[in-house]
């Protein structure tokens, strides 16, 4: 859980620093794409955002979703 929601603030928050430097956001002068392609992989491993959230409410309904 403490994993899972991290990093969906951290990306957030990436997203929101990649808007408000417009075009600037994606190139590679500045920092904020790189950092949020970065924080995309780390979204992805250790199990997917997804299978995170479906693990949790298998855990908390007693039924898995996922099956
Ligand atoms: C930068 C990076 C480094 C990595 N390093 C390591 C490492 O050091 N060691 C290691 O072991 N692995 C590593 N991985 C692999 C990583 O753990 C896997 O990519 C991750 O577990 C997801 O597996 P997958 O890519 O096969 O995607 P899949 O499991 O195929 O998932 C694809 C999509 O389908 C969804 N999905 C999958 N199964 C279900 C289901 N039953 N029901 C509903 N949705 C489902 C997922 O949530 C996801 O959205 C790394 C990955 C990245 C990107």
């Amino acid at each position: 859980m403490a994993k899972r929601n991290n990093v969906e603030m951290a990306l957030n928050v990436a997203r929101t620093c990649r808007d408000m430097l417009g075009a600037n956001g994606v190139s590679l002068e500045y920092q904020t794409g790189r950092h949020l392609c970065n924080l995309e992989s780390v979204y992805t491993y250790e199990g997917t955002h997804d299978i995170h959230t479906l693990a949790i409410g298998h855990a908390l309904t007693g039924h898995a979703a996922y099956r």
